[in-house]
């Protein structure tokens, strides 16, 4: 169970390790927390599809929903929907207050409940999400982090979260946050941009994220996942109002990326089985227990 703040982000963040997992006949389920309702239109080239508009937040929730699908089928997983509203990512100095209703101004419990649910009817055996940093400092981020560990250990507790006729309490057997934007790989992808004689679009952003002296978090699970880079790529692709396919995420050619840095990366966060650091699979000792 991949859980994300918003439709996108499983598609920039391990998004090819779970068309690996998927692939090799794990199931997998992402879990969308918010609509993506405050996104703004981030691709040049977009062109709202026919029928649509992209101005209000129930157009903007449809529009998502599309792309969503269509993102999902190219990973080959399962997606579904928390149901809350995106927070927006609040600029200007002061910042404004959210908006009301928001995801991130929700309560933990309110937040978490739907998760907690989730978590017990499909029974997953790893959950992913972000660090308590959120990767990056938007509000829904961070909410995501928060209520992700909070079903992690809770949906296991049958006096926590009681719901009339609900499923029955599950404890999932690990918690990892996704680490793709590591300054090791984006100095290794930039270095290797350099050396090939290309423009590599990583010099401010690391620039930008030394001067912030972001601390590094511990990485302690590789997965290799190039042979499904490609459906990473058609899954970014089809969110149309956000990626621009001439944009960032695509400034890499694949084949130097195959060649520096072909796993994504991330952080065990608890674990109730016994493993072994470092890791290469989501699942060691989780395979061992359930056999
Ligand atoms: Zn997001």
């Amino acid at each position: 169970m991949a859980v994300h703040a918003h439709p996108d982000d499983e598609s920039s963040k391990g998004a090819a390790t779970t068309a690996r997992y998927a692939a090799e006949g794990v199931e997998v389920l992402v879990v969308t927390c918010t609509g993506g309702e405050r996104g703004d239109v981030l691709n040049p080239s977009f062109e709202v599809p026919e029928g649509h508009e992209f101005t209000s937040i129930d157009g903007r929730r449809a529009v998502r929903r599309l792309e969503m699908a269509a993102a999902a089928r190219a990973l080959g997983v399962r997606q579904t929907w928390l149901g809350f509203v995106d927070s927006g990512l609040p600029e200007g100095d002061p910042l404004p207050p959210l908006p009301e209703g928001c995801f991130a101004l929700a309560p933990l419990e309110e937040a978490a409940a739907p998760l907690v649910e989730l978590v017990r009817e499909f029974r997953p055996h790893v959950m992913t999400t972000y660090d308590p940093t959120g990767g990056y400092p938007h509000p829904d981020h961070i909410k995501c982090h928060e209520v992700a560990v909070e079903a992690y250990h809770a949906a296991g507790n049958p006096d926590r979260y009681v719901v009339d006729g609900g499923a029955a309490a599950w404890e999932p057997s690990k918690l990892y946050y996704n680490h793709g934007f590591s300054m090791e790989r984006m100095r290794a992808v930039h270095e290797a941009m350099l050396g090939a004689g290309l423009e590599s679009p990583f010099g401010d952003w690391i620039e930008s994220r030394t001067a912030r002296e972001i601390p590094e978090r511990e990485v302690t699970t590789r997965i290799q996942a190039a042979e499904h880079f490609s459906q990473r790529d058609d899954a970014l692709v089809a969110h149309a109002s956000q990626i621009d396919p001439q944009g960032f995420f695509f400034a890499v050619p694949r084949d130097v990326e195959i060649d520096v840095w072909p796993t994504e990366e991330y952080e065990l966060a608890d674990s109730r089985v016994p493993t072994t650091l470092p890791e290469d699979d989501l699942f060691a000792g989780v395979r061992e227990a359930v056999r």
